[in-house]
């Protein structure tokens, strides 16, 4: 296998990540997980450790499995499915709990409309404090409406 295959399999994995997150979103958060996800639609919580992070040691498994066995002897492609799923988790906590919410103050000053899009669909998630009647479960893709608003706006 050559490293072009490897780039497309990170890739893949990378973009499946993002239908898999809103999945488990949609019918694990806000179905029978949600007592893990319930503290993080509460308004004015401090957001230093939620149980909400739970879901975080979720999908570090397979993808620390995925390392394990993509590396023992050659690196096979088992590794790269592991790369994808941690540069995603990765992507995730900087957009979701870095930029949305502001755990860490890192880049508060972004302007770019693809964020300010990102923000005002998740602000919209979290209109709803309960389990049911969601809207906007994506992180790193949401309905359009919201990018070209973000577009049409200058802050
Ligand atoms: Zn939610
Ligand atoms: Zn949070
Ligand atoms: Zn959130």
């Amino acid at each position: 296998m050559d490293a072009l295959l490897y780039i497309m399999i990170t890739l893949v994995v990378f973009v499946s990540m993002e239908g898999v997150t809103w999945l488990t979103h949609k019918y694990i958060m806000h179905g029978l997980g949600w007592y893990f996800h319930e503290d993080h639609h509460q308004p004015g919580y401090p957001h230093i450790f939620e149980k909400n992070d739970f879901f975080f040691v979720v999908f570090a498994i397979p993808s620390m499995l995925l390392f394990y066995f993509g590396t023992r002897g050659e690196i096979n492609w088992m590794f790269f499915v592991g790369l994808g799923i941690l540069l995603y988790g990765m992507g995730y906590f900087l957009v979701h709990d870095v930029l949305i919410h502001r755990r860490f103050k890192w880049f508060d000053k972004t302007n770019n409309w693809y964020f300010r899009g990102l923000r005002k669909a998740h602000k919209i998630h979290h209109k709803h404090l309960g389990k049911e009647e969601g809207e906007c479960f994506g992180m790193l893709f949401v309905p359009l409406k919201y990018f070209r608003e973000a577009k049409l706006s200058t802050s």
